[in-house]
């Protein structure tokens, strides 16, 4: 019997992922997207769109497709997909297996402020600086809409929706973005200060390159923490390993 193997994507590592196990003959895979993103980047093997209706809804997924394992390649802020995961795969008593790409290292020239929570970033901010580069995605702006007195530019692959700060201005991009791109942006809008959540991978790294080389500060929001008892495996050759299907 052909292994099933469900991906809940909507990263680079879920596409990566996807496209390995595809090719791999006898195992079929299925991605599964939130539809949050307008027109999402092709995916190898069978996709499928949208909220399963929580953890049960999740669960029942699972059963009537005949899925043999669960793997969570969600972004490190998908908090409430990934606990829905562990919850159907203990219900299911499916093997899970959680992707996560690691989180970025502050080095020795960073000027970095961390914070656990995007409210946490928009306090901090009026201290640190008045025209913001943020990038904690367009789904995430509410925490700083109170900011009246600050300018921002977000950058997002889809329109934001508000609520969003009255002074905000809009780029609409896709990475990868390179360090000599990122300064340049840094530059022609004046930005004081960068918010970023810790998303991690090279895609979207070069902003905090850029800000380093320009001396400016960064907030950056942590993850929150995996569920209780869930391990994660750092890239797609480690997932291939814990099914069984490594070595090519
Ligand atoms: P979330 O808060 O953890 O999820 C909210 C709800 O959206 C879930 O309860 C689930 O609905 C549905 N959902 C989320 N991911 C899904 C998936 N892969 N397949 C099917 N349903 C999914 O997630 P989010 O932060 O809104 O992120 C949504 C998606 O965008 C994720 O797939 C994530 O990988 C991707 N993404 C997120 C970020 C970020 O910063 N959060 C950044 C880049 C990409 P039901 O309960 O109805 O099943």
């Amino acid at each position: 019997m052909s292994p099933h193997i469900l991906v809940l994507g909507g990263t680079t590592e879920a596409r990566h992922l996807a496209a390995d196990l595809a090719a791999r003959p006898g195992v079929r895979v299925t991605t599964s997207l939130a539809g949050r993103v307008s027109k999402p980047g092709a995916v190898e093997g069978d996709v499928r769109i949208g909220g399963f209706g929580g953890a049960a809804g999740l669960a029942d997924w699972l059963r009537a497709h005949h899925v043999d394992a669960l793997v969570d390649a969600t972004h490190p802020f998908a908090e409430s997909i990934t606990a829905n995961a562990a919850e159907a795969a203990t219900a299911t008593g499916l093997p899970l297996l959680v992707l996560r790409r690691p989180g970025w290292q502050q080095g020795p020239e960073d000027r970095w402020h961390q914070v656990t929570s995007s409210a946490a970033a928009a306090d901090l901010l009026p201290r640190l600086g008045h025209r913001v580069f943020l990038t904690t995605g367009r789904l995430g702006l509410a925490a700083f809409a109170h900011l009246a007195d600050l300018h921002f530019v977000v950058r997002s692959v889809d329109p934001p929706e508000p609520p969003m700060p009255p002074d905000t201005e809009v780029l609409l991009s896709r990475g990868p973005f390179t360090v000599p791109d990122e300064k340049a942006l840094l530059h022609a809008h004046r930005i004081d200060v960068l918010v970023t959540k810790d998303s991690g991978g090279q895609a979207t790294a070069a902003k905090l390159t850029a800000a380093r080389e320009l001396a400016l500060p960064v907030v950056v929001v942590r993850r929150p923490p995996l569920p209780r008892g869930v391990d994660a495996v750092r890239d797609v050759a480690g997932v291939l390993e814990r099914l069984g299907l490594g070595g090519g």
